[in-house]
């Protein structure tokens, strides 16, 4: 019999009832340090005082009303995010795939607009994620996504990573828009390199084409820049972001320039909850903190301690791992055993990292982690690799 929650997700056997900045707590009150974030979603960790305060003084006084009336809140935080990037213009979603659908009808907009209709298709990459929406999974274009979903959203091409003969050669006259997570999380923690995302900028440039990057789960501070293309000193036309910009109340935004957002007039796109008072009450309180020059500077600086400590694991376990990768406190550590082993020995453990593809363990910890749980968080993870290191010399015995 199907369970009454649709079971699309094989779900860990844990459940938590309580939040403390870096730490989940069982019913039972077993504490377990979160390096997952909810997928890079607590950006400032469990329960900040921050957002409680800001979430529980929104919800006094008003929750939602509609995009039919001005939102202060909502421009208050468009505001920020203009005046910290890019862009020009921001549109609130609930999601980062929602963020999805609206940068791939703002990129055919503008095209049409421009006297360019036949220009639709967007160019993704091999191991992309862009969320599970039609346009998500077509965008992302990987078997294991669309298998049975057909017919997909046509007007959509992919290359493999990092591989710039294969990009050139498959953009043509009914190009659009390139489609980039400058971090793949999903993909393995796949940093494209800022040569590469330089030389997409130019092409481009050249081919008279957008720019659309994913920041959905690398943006946020996640890097240690507020987005991770700042590092390649690049900029897009369009960005997605989601995820950390809530810190954990459902919010996503499309960012972009006032060139690449010119077709998207009154009533060519809509969202019921998009940007209401209460997401954006927190969403600004979370930019608040992250846009801070003195934040950003404190999650570099612990992102180099995290990664130190992790060559050092790595090194002492090559049974286990192979590399560290990633940026900032977005890290992936490649492994040589099954990474669904170390993320399990990592339950026992009672540490919470979170598996990707290219068997890949992600550890994306709230960015306000501090020095004394990176060394707690690396003690548990050595117990986890000594934990997967005996099941290998059981099997080989
Ligand atoms: C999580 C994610 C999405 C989808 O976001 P949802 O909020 O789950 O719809 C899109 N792109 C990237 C890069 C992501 O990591």
């Amino acid at each position: 019999m199907i369970p009454s929650v649709l079971p699309t997700y094989s779900r860990a056997p844990l459940s938590f009832v309580k939040g403390e900045g870096s730490w989940l707590i069982e019913e039972d009150g077993r504490r377990f340090l979160d390096l997952g974030a909810g997928i890079a979603v607590n950006a400032l960790g469990h329960a900040h005082p921050a957002l409680v305060a800001a979430l529980t003084e929104q919800a006094g006084r008003l929750w939602h009303t509609s995009n039919l009336y001005h939102i202060p809140q909502q421009q208050a935080l468009a505001d920020k995010l203009v005046a910290a990037t890019f862009a020009d213009t921001v549109f609130f979603t609930n999601s980062g795939t929602e963020a999805c659908e609206l940068a791939v009808k703002m990129a055919r907009k503008h095209f049409f607009e421009a006297g360019q209709p036949e220009r639709v298709e967007i160019i993704g990459f091999e191991g992309a994620f862009h969320g599970r929406s039609s346009a998500g999974i077509a965008a992302a274009g990987s078997e294991k996504m669309t298998r049975g979903f057909g017919p997909l959203l046509p007007g959509f091409a992919h290359v493999p990573w990092d591989d710039p003969e294969a990009l050139e050669a498959a953009i043509s006259e009914k190009t659009a828009a390139i489609l980039i997570e400058p971090v793949q999380g999903e993909g393995g923690i796949r940093p494209m390199s800022d040569h590469s995302l330089k030389a997409v900028r130019a092409l481009c440039d050249e081919r008279g084409l957008l720019l659309i990057l994913d920041e959905v789960q690398c943006g946020m501070g996640r890097t240690g820049r507020l987005f991770a293309h700042e590092w390649a000193g690049i900029a897009p036309d369009i960005m997605m972001v989601a995820k950390g910009i809530g810190g954990g109340f459902p919010l996503g935004a499309v960012l972009a320039t006032e060139h690449a957002a010119s077709g998207m007039t009154a009533g060519t796109h809509g969202s019921t909850y998009g940007g209401n008072p209460l997401g954006c009450a927190v969403g600004n309180a979370v930019m608040d903190h992250v846009a801070e020059p003195e934040f950003l500077a404190e999650v570099n600086r612990k992102a180099g301690l995290l990664r130190q400590k992790l060559e050092g694991l790595v090194a002492d376990h090559p049974d286990v791992f192979a590399d560290v990768r990633g940026l900032g406190l977005m890290l992936g550590l490649k492994c040589t055993a099954p990474n669904a082993d170390v993320v399990k020995a990592g339950y026992e453990a009672q540490v919470i990292t979170v598996p990707a593809a290219d068997n890949v363990v992600r550890l994306l910890p709230p960015l306000t982690i501090t020095d004394a749980e990176i060394a707690e968080a690396v003690t548990r993870l050595e117990t986890a690799a000594t934990e997967v290191e005996r099941g290998l010399a059981r099997e080989t015995a």
